[in-house]
């Protein structure tokens, strides 16, 4: 937590996108760490945060300009699809304490309701028969369609 963390209301530098130059800027929007919007403190304009730029390097010298410039790396929040969890840890809940998930292979068959292991989404549950060799499940992160019942 190294002053890491910015919220809407705190102020930043950032470049102005009307008045061409880095500037102070208030924070109006964040999206987990990262600082989508802001409000010009000279010009009162709105816009999207752009970081502020290196004074001395335009456009015109990016010929010279071979490196970048490094971008500190961003903390970047994990994109968990938290609606899909939520119905996922509905239907986990569900799931009697001592029953194990039987492990997901192409060629089983499954009955809707059943609680199943993917080698790489972990436990899920069967919601439908979508065809003869198609199911329908409920993962952590979302619901995907498996193949199964497929014989060689
Ligand atoms: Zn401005």
């Amino acid at each position: 937590m190294a002053g890491n963390t910015i919220g809407p209301g705190d102020d930043l530098e950032a470049w102005c996108t009307r008045c061409r130059m880095n500037l102070n800027h208030r924070v109006i929007a964040v999206v987990g760490y990262e600082v989508k919007r802001v409000h010009c403190l000279t010009c009162g304009s709105d816009h999207k945060y752009y970081p502020p730029k290196r004074v001395g390097v335009r456009e015109k010298n990016a010929a010279v300009v071979k490196n970048r410039p490094d971008t500190p790396p961003r903390p970047k929040p994990r994109k968990t699809n938290s609606r899909a969890y939520g119905e996922w840890s509905t239907f986990m809940k569900e799931m009697p304490p001592d029953a194990e998930p039987r492990p997901y292979r192409l060629a089983d068959m499954y009955t809707v309701g059943e609680f199943i292991e993917h080698p790489a989404l972990g436990v899920g549950r069967v919601l439908e028969i979508v065809g003869r060799q198609k199911i329908q499940v409920v993962f952590k992160d979302g619901r995907k369609v498996l193949i199964c019942n497929k014989q060689e």
